[in-house]
């Protein structure tokens, strides 16, 4: 039986002022949910330390960060090492958002070395693996999806490949209102399950893989009742301390 999973991903929103009012109301929020739902919030990287001192002691919450640099120190202006992340408590480390891929440029194998990075840190990586409505429709889908997780798995081996949670995103279902449907996202999640037995065996029976894409409270319990889906990556709706906990809610 796997737990289930809701990370919040804020992307490149809040403030001091903002984040207070947001963790302040999810640390009220949670003790009501169930004990067995793991929740997660990934910040901006500058506002990690402040994310830090506001959960202490609130063990309910996990911290998770949005990017890495896959170095691990020298001239890399404006870049952020998993050594610098695992100073904080830092859990999850998101890996290959779609965001990174399309609009940062990142390669497969840039993926694979911050992938590396964060394990070596003791972090869990979140690969963030999906296609664009383009590849759906020529029924690309399941290839586009296997070579993203192939070509991590070649590089980092299976025993660490198996502690990373796989977070499903189509692109056409981020930030856009459109949401795969329960039955499509199960359909995908089960051929990644199918993946996962095949190449790391009964290990992949315990790893929780989140759907992303638009999920919203009213959606979210059809989705989070699919079997392999085994909880969610929140956008847009992870900065509304309602929507996110009625998201939470749902995953019970
Ligand atoms: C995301 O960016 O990971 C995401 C799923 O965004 P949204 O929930 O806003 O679609």
């Amino acid at each position: 039986m796997r737990n289930k999973l809701i990370i919040g991903n804020w992307k490149m929103h809040g403030s001091v002022v903002e984040n207070a009012a947001l963790i302040e109301q999810l640390i009220q929020g949670v003790p009501s949910l169930d004990a067995n739902t793991e929740i997660g919030v990934c910040p901006c990287a500058i506002h990690i330390p402040q994310i830090s001192e506001l959960l202490a002691g609130h063990d309910r919450i996990d911290i998770g960060a949005q990017n890495v640099n896959e170095h691990t120190s020298g001239a890399f202006t404006g870049e952020i090492s998993a050594a610098m992340l695992r100073e904080f408590p830092v859990k999850y480390v998101l890996l290959g958002h779609s965001e990174r891929r399309t609009l940062f440029g990142e390669t497969d194998e840039m993926i694979a070395a911050k992938f590396v990075a964060v394990a070596n840190e003791q972090m869990t990586p979140v690969l963030c693996i999906g296609e664009s409505l383009q590849q759906r429709e020529q029924n690309k889908t399941e290839s586009v999806l296997l070579s993203q997780l192939e070509s991590v798995l070649k590089v980092t081996g299976k025993e660490s490949f198996s502690k990373a949670v796989i977070a499903y995103e189509p692109i056409w279902a981020i930030g856009t209102g459109k949401t795969a449907t329960p039955e499509q996202a199960q359909a995908v999640h089960q051929v990644l399950r199918h993946w996962l037995a095949t190449h790391l065996g009964e290990v992949s029976q315990r790893m929780q893989i989140l759907y992303g894409g638009s999920v919203k409270p009213d959606n979210a319990k059809t989705l989070f009742s699919q079997n392999d889906i085994d909880g969610g990556l929140i956008g847009g709706a992870s900065l509304n301390a309602e929507a996110f906990l009625g998201i939470c809610e749902a995953a019970q």
